[in-house]
């Protein structure tokens, strides 16, 4: 029973802290990153937005590039598989 965090079933980040979690809840299956403020999932177009717009400042990608990648990343997720 030493299973330490969880990924986000929409992004895949490691969630180790009480915090990381979507409204602090450790139930949570997502991340705080992918709720709005009433801990909904976003939609998958807001998470393809802010995925792709991630991309393109973390990996300096442009748009077009950026955005494949991110519904390509979005497709391997538990929350958006057959969605997007
Ligand atoms: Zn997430």
């Amino acid at each position: 029973m030493a299973k330490k965090g969880r990924s986000c079933e929409s992004c895949g980040m490691m969630m180790l802290d009480r915090a990381d979690f979507a409204l602090q809840s450790i139930n949570s299956r997502y991340c705080r990153y992918c709720v709005d403020k009433d801990g909904m999932l976003q939609t998958p177009q807001e998470r393809k937005e802010r995925l792709t717009k991630f991309l393109m400042e973390d990996e300096r990608l442009s748009e077009d590039v950026a955005e494949k990648k991110a519904v390509e990343q979005m497709r391997k997720m538990p929350a958006w598989k057959g969605k997007i």
